[in-house]
């Protein structure tokens, strides 16, 4: 439970850790909360030999609005998400995001963009940012770039990050006012990753759904964006048939594998049921309950 040795930098512009990702190539790695990749590191399964801390980069972190946009730095700890009124008024789902990673203790040290960029399919703020159609800005050598979070995800460990990109911050547009949410994770105590979990996004309008979006934590090797089941929800009422259906149509996309959580075929069937409830808690929002 002894890292590996390595050297330690301290940068205090994203430019400069832009530049030490450069130097060490494949010997360097960022350093945000350490609280996945640390234990990676004692653990032997990661072993850089340069780590770059982003601690003393002091613009990377904070949460504000500009142009309908919601901004989030990519140092911004979990814990910030819970606390911050702005979030809690425009985009409630982080907070019950952030609410379930892990406890206190991580959320204080744990990043936003950490828990993104690690590419763990058990994180859960990716879900919660595909489902509000974000993009993350990366910025690396040749400047700066956006890419949307669905598609960011590519397998297990896997992203869309270049070798010496540093995430810096994510884009939220604001989701409508009086939009539906919800994000149900069933998971074995506190402080567990997900068995299952399903992100849900909608709105309502004379009885009808207007719009919906449903990602999916830890029931493949990356996250899920379960367009289809969305899809199927949109143009009529949520009513038991609408919500059985969607529910169907998550569980057919994923792909668990059996762990200390459970089989497969039960993880898979644990889909359905909290894509179901997200839907049904997100419809009682929406509907003012
Ligand atoms: P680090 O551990 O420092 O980094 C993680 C990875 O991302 C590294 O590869 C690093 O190089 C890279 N990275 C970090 N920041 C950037 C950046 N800005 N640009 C580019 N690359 C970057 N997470 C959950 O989602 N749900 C849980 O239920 C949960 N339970 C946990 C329980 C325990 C006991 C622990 C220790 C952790 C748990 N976590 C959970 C993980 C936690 O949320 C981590 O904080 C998070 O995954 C990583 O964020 P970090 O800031 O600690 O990043």
């Amino acid at each position: 439970m002894i890292p590996g040795r390595f050297d330690y930098h301290r940068p205090e512009s994203v430019e400069q850790a832009i530049a030490l990702l450069a130097r060490f190539g494949d010997e360097g790695r960022i350093l945000a909360g350490g609280h996945s990749l640390i234990p990676m590191m004692k653990l032997r399964l990661a072993e850089p030999a340069h780590l770059i801390d982003l601690q003393a980069v002091g613009d990377l972190r904070g949460i504000t609005e500009s142009g309908g946009e919601i901004r989030i730095g990519a140092m911004t700890t979990q814990a910030e998400l819970l606390a911050s009124d702005l979030l809690g008024e425009a985009c409630p789902i982080l907070a019950e995001v952030a609410n379930l990673i892990a406890d206190p203790q991580v959320r204080y040290c744990g990043t936003v963009g950490g828990n993104l960029a690690n590419g763990d399919p058990g994180n859960d703020l990716p879900a919660a940012m595909m489902v509000l159609g974000a993009s993350f800005v990366l910025q690396g050598p040749d400047g700066e770039r956006t890419t949307a979070a669905n598609g960011f995800y590519k397998g297990l460990f896997e992203t869309d990050l270049g070798a010496s990109e540093v995430l810096v911050e994510i884009r939220i547009p604001k989701p409508r006012s009086g939009h539906g949410y919800a994000y149900q994770k069933l998971k074995r105590k506190v402080g567990d990753y997900a068995t299952a979990a399903a992100a849900v996004i909608l709105a309502i309008d004379g009885g009808s759904c207007v719009e919906a979006a449903i990602t999916l934590t830890n029931l493949g090797a990356a996250p899920l964006n379960a367009a289809a089941a969305a899809q199927s929800l949109v143009g009529g009422p949520v009513d038991t048939a609408a919500v059985a259906k969607a529910g169907e149509l998550a569980m057919a996309i994923t792909d668990p594998v059996a762990d200390l959580r459970g089989p497969a075929d039960y993880r898979k069937s644990m889909a359905g049921v909290m894509t179901s409830r997200a839907i049904e808690q997100a419809l009682g929002r929406a509907q003012g309950g």
